[in-house]
């Protein structure tokens, strides 16, 4: 059965237990690090981190607001990021099709820098990140190791306020509208994060540019709708421009 999690944004405290749950399940190493002027740390995901909790701080009238974003691949339903690899090396990302995990194979080192580029920018979350010594594509991969044997992600195993949350999609759609319907009362421009296409919701409970310019899929602050949709849609052109040549 395909696999869902909700990420409550209006329970996170940005403790960051689920980012260190992440790194210590897959055994990452340290990054070095420096003070930005955030409390985000490191700055950007890497091939060391696939979970990043960022922060932001603004201004809201009298109010200062400070948003907590838990980032990592969304698992999408219809991966961009699949389409754009099979155009390349055929098994270098495959879907599970049982719980729907989106995963990045020991093939990503074939990809030449040019292929690993293209496969970058055909994510619409900026998530993938190239290995520097293996050269190997890295991001989550749903802890598939873990599910697969009926426990949950390291993350959502370690988050201690119910930001975290996972299991069946039907299940999880229904907890998603419940805690909508419950924070919109104190935060009426609550929403989903692109409910329909991704297998990681997120419950934002303001505008998602106030979290992250990629929190939502279309809606950079770079792209307009029409060049997001030609973005989308590049892979699977390329696709058939490949299958076409043969
Ligand atoms: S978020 Fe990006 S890397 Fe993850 S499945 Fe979607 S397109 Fe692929
Ligand atoms: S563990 Fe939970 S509360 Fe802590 S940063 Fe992650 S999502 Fe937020």
């Amino acid at each position: 059965m395909a696999k869902t999690f909700l990420i409550d944004t209006s329970r996170c405290t940005a403790c960051r237990g689920c980012q260190i749950a992440c790194k210590e399940w897959n055994e990452l190493p340290a990054n070095d690090t420096r003070q930005w002027g955030s409390h985000q740390n490191p700055p950007d995901l890497n091939a060391y981190n696939y979970k990043l909790v960022r922060f932001n701080e603004r201004r809201d009238g009298d109010t200062v607001r400070w948003n907590f974003f838990p980032d990592q691949c969304r698992h999408c339903i219809d991966p961009p990021c699949k389409h754009e690899a099979d155009a390349y090396v055929e098994g270098a990302v495959i879907q599970d099709p049982e719980t729907g995990a989106v995963l990045f194979t020991e093939k990503t080192r074939q990809l030449s820098e040019e292929a690993c580029e293209a496969v970058r920018e055909a994510c619409p979350y900026n998530i993938p990140r190239r290995h520097p010594v293996t050269g190997a594509l890295v991001k989550c991969t749903m802890c598939h190791e873990r599910i697969t044997r009926g426990m949950l992600p390291a993350c959502v195993k370690a988050c201690p306020t119910g930001a975290m949350n996972f299991g069946e999609r039907e299940e999880m759609l229904a907890l998603a509208e419940k805690r909508l319907a419950a924070v919109k009362a104190e935060f009426p421009n609550a929403m989903l994060a692109d409910p329909d296409s991704v297998s990681v919701i997120y419950l934002l409970t303001d505008d998602p540019f106030n979290y992250h310019q990629n929190a939502v899929a279309g809606v950079t602050r770079d792209l307009d709708r029409q060049q997001f949709l030609a973005r989308l849609t590049a892979p699977l052109r390329r696709s058939a421009r490949a299958a076409m040549q043969g």
